[in-house]
């Protein structure tokens, strides 16, 4: 049989997109916004059942976010988000989210975080001494109600609870509410039960992360009380192999277990004695990627678990569709070679109807829709568009290039020193100012072919002379061009890359209503010419002061973009680090010798298992170097990296080598910066003092504050001074004054120290 985890939410439109953005506008009813959320559902529904999925998932539908819909039905919603007299509503759920809805008292937000290793974030359950759990938000219920109204055999989808607790936050063991947890979880399916479910499905992801005794023995503590609720349980997992925890889950008193086969070491062996007494959900189908199955090996790997358990074996794909694009058909103008080679989330259910059909009757393996689609797959193996032989030859003629610099730090600083004659505590920024309504327009007009070339150059020229006049009258240090010529930081670089495409509607939910289209790297990359280096060139001869280029790196621009699934991603990394390494070494022999080499994404590669962690750090680190290091002693590297946990990469950090590093550490109050502290990291720092995300023009003191903050735990000459990150998404009316006071901030401390 073949069932589905979850699809995507918004629509081939975006419809829920727009319906919540104008909802939080105040231009759409809240009945009107359900109504949206419910076509869309039902439509959804209707189109996965046609598919052929014999199973539809319900509950996977958010209006934000499924954790947080987990949350609201458990009735754990923090006081500060309830109506007063602590009822419950859809915009308390809203204000948990951001903070604000269109009624109700504004209140912080909850936290958000990366769901596993995705680029999809949930909003973080608070656990608090006096937490208590009760059904509240009664949605789930009522979709389930809907469904089975309008004729789809159902099953609805719960986060469990020992994943629940694993991804909330609170002081000490979080595994202290399970008890108060678990009688919740068990009204919840006794209530399924009294609608006529069978299944339920219950995410319990957290079961590929290396978990302690502790946590593994609440597993067996939970699924004990949650088991003979009368419906069967089938126990999901996914993003990774679950082989540490196969006793316990084999052990576990549930009907059914849901494995990705995707990802991490081979589990098929294991599967091939998998218990019979409990039904077996396999998915070889990748819903994490866009790129068709080669069904052939896995029909060749399924044969015999098929023929073994029969009925007892359901298809689906890997873990829920939530993090592909809807639908490859709106594609119309992708390479038809590269088309065929891929699949979204209605492609990815067509296979898997295609795959189980041919379990059942090997005649499909002989069908034209089969065959085509095994040509399509075969063809990608050997296609010229990907494989690229000057590539590969590039690829032999490094294999054993130095990636280190010339000479220790020390020595760098003093030939950079040299020629910059930077004063204590140098002044920068991390690289964009704003794109005002003008830039874009420019930007979308040339795209468009309706504004000439010479046209739209000469309007970021003047946007760049603009940005370089501003820098040298706020008297900053170390000059940018501002970024106006880029809409994204890794679309800017892939579109000028070979190796990579782009979608016209390939849409994946990031967080809340915000979308984005990830790069597809389908082939092997390369620089067919230089991507940034009249830009930097031009902005640098309007100042005598040093001009920083400005680049994204090998891993950021790996991590943001569905990556080729036929080759390691430490292969396609070190192709983008040769094609950047290219970049750096055409912007220093243009006369750019400040290169910042932007890595945000760098701590979130980290693989789910620590166990992997120092293998990818490995390669990670290696790619930046080789993009970076081929440098003379006196040019000046940066790189950046945004908000993280640094303490978790901070070896890797130090191991790049990049003269000067800037971080995001103002909202933190510089607390971030204690990584670097602690392991006494030796190059230079430029802490962030001015929080860009908040619209809040931080004043000189502030400023000073933090600096001075900073100054006691780092040496003042190993300081720089600059903003969290980007300044693209700000208003002049906030950059002028902010940037005044930055500068003066550095000025009054050059003074005192
Ligand atoms: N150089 C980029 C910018 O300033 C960095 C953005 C980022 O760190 N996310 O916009
Ligand atoms: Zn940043």
């Amino acid at each position: 049989m073949i069932h589905n985890l979850g699809f995507p939410r918004f629509g081939a439109q975006r419809e829920l997109k727009f319906a919540l953005e104008r909802y939080w506008r105040g231009e759409l009813s809240q009945h009107e916004l359900l109504a949206v959320g419910h076509e869309l559902r039902l439509r959804h529904w209707q189109l996965q059942q046609d598919a052929g999925v014999a199973l539809i998932p319900v509950g996977d539908f958010a209006y934000y976010d499924h954790m947080l819909n987990m949350s609201t039905l458990l009735g754990h919603i923090p006081a500060r988000h309830r109506n007063e007299g602590g009822s419950y509503d859809l915009d308390c759920y809203f204000r948990m989210a951001r903070g604000r809805a269109p009624t109700g008292t504004p209140a912080p937000a909850c936290e958000m975080t990366k769901w596993f290793d995705t680029n999809y974030h949930y909003i973080v359950p608070e656990l608090e001494a006096d937490t208590t759990f009760a059904i509240t938000d009664e949605s789930l219920f009522n979709q389930v109600a809907d469904a089975q109204q309008a004729g789809f055999h159902v099953k609805p989808v719960l986060v469990g609870p020992v994943t629940y607790l694993y991804l909330s936050k609170g002081e000490g063991d979080r595994l202290a509410w399970l008890d108060r947890l678990l009688p919740v979880y068990q009204q919840i399916l006794q209530r399924l039960k009294t609608m006529g479910v069978e299944w339920v499905q219950i995410d319990e992801p957290a079961l590929v992360m290396e978990l302690d005794a502790d946590w593994q023995a609440a597993y067996a503590r939970a699924y004990e009380a949650l088991s003979g609720q009368g419906v069967k349980l089938l126990l999901t997992t996914y993003f990774d192999d679950v082989l540490a925890h196969r006793e316990l889950i084999e052990a576990l008193p549930v009907e059914g277990v849901h494995i990705d086969v995707t990802r991490g070491d081979d589990q098929w062996e294991w599967l091939e004695t998998f218990p019979q007494d409990k039904l077996l959900s396999v998915g070889g189908i990748d819903g994490r990627n866009i790129w068709k199955t080669d069904l052939n090996t896995l029909r060749g790997r399924l044969l015999k678990l098929h023929a073994d358990r029969g009925e007892n074996l359901w298809l689906a794909p890997s873990c829920s569709l939530l993090h592909v694009p809807l639908d490859l058909s709106l594609e119309d103008k992708l390479d038809p070679t590269i088309r065929q080679w891929m699949a979204f989330a209605r492609q990815k259910l067509d296979e898997l109807k295609l795959l189980h059909d041919s379990l059942k009757d090997a005649a499909v393996v002989d069908s034209e829709i089969w065959q085509t689609h095994a040509r399509a797959v075969e063809s990608r193996k050997t296609a010229a568009l990907i494989h690229d032989p000057a590539v590969q030859e590039r690829l032999k003629e490094t294999k054993n290039l130095s990636v280190e610099r010339q000479s220790p730090f020390a020595v760098r600083k003093q030939a950079q020193q040299a020629w910059m004659k930077l004063p204590l505590l140098p002044t920068t920024t991390i690289g964009s100012f704003p794109q005002t309504p003008e830039i874009r327009k420019a930007r979308r007009d040339y795209r468009q072919g309706v504004l000439p070339e010479h046209d739209y150059v000469a309007a970021m020229q003047a946007e760049i002379a603009h940005v370089v006049k501003v820098q040298e009258e706020l008297d900053i240090d170390v000059l940018v061009h501002g970024e106006p010529e880029r809409n994204d930081m890794v679309e800017y670089f892939g579109e000028q890359l070979k190796g990579y495409t782009f979608t016209q509607h390939g849409w994946v939910q990031s967080y809340g209503s915000r979308m984005v289209k990830p790069p597809i790297i389908y082939g092997d990359v390369s620089r067919p010419a230089p991507m940034t280096v009249e830009w930097s060139k031009y902005a640098q001869s309007l100042t005598s002061r040093p001009m920083k280029g400005m680049l994204t790196g090998p891993i950021t621009m790996l991590q943001w973009a569905f990556v080729r699934d036929d080759q390691p991603r430490s292969l396609t990394a070190r192709q983008i680090a040769l094609a950047i390494r290219d970049e750096v070494q055409d912007l220093e022999a243009a006369g750019i010798k400040v290169i910042q080499i932007d890595e945000p994404a760098l701590r979130e590669g980290l693989p789910l298992k620590k166990s992997r962690w120092a293998a990818y750090l490995d390669w990670a680190v290696h790619a930046f170097k080789l993009s970076a290091n081929g440098v003379a002693d006196d040019t000046q590297i940066h790189t950046h990296m945004c908000y993280a946990e640094f303490n978790d990469i901070i070896d890797a950090i130090e191991a790049l080598d990049a003269d000067v590093i800037s971080i995001e550490t103002s909202r933190s109050r510089m607390e971030l910066l204690q990584a670097f502290v602690e392991h006494a990291y030796p190059n230079d720092i430029g802490p962030g003092v001015w929080d860009i995300h908040s619209p809040n023009v931080p004043e000189t003191d502030e400023m000073i504050a933090l600096l001075e903050k900073a100054i006691e735990v780092i040496p003042v000459e190993r300081l720089w001074v600059n903003p969290d990150c980007g300044l693209k998404t700000r208003g002049w009316a906030e950059v002028k004054p902010a940037l005044v006071n930055m500068v003066a901030a550095a000025k009054t401390l050059r003074a005192r120290y």
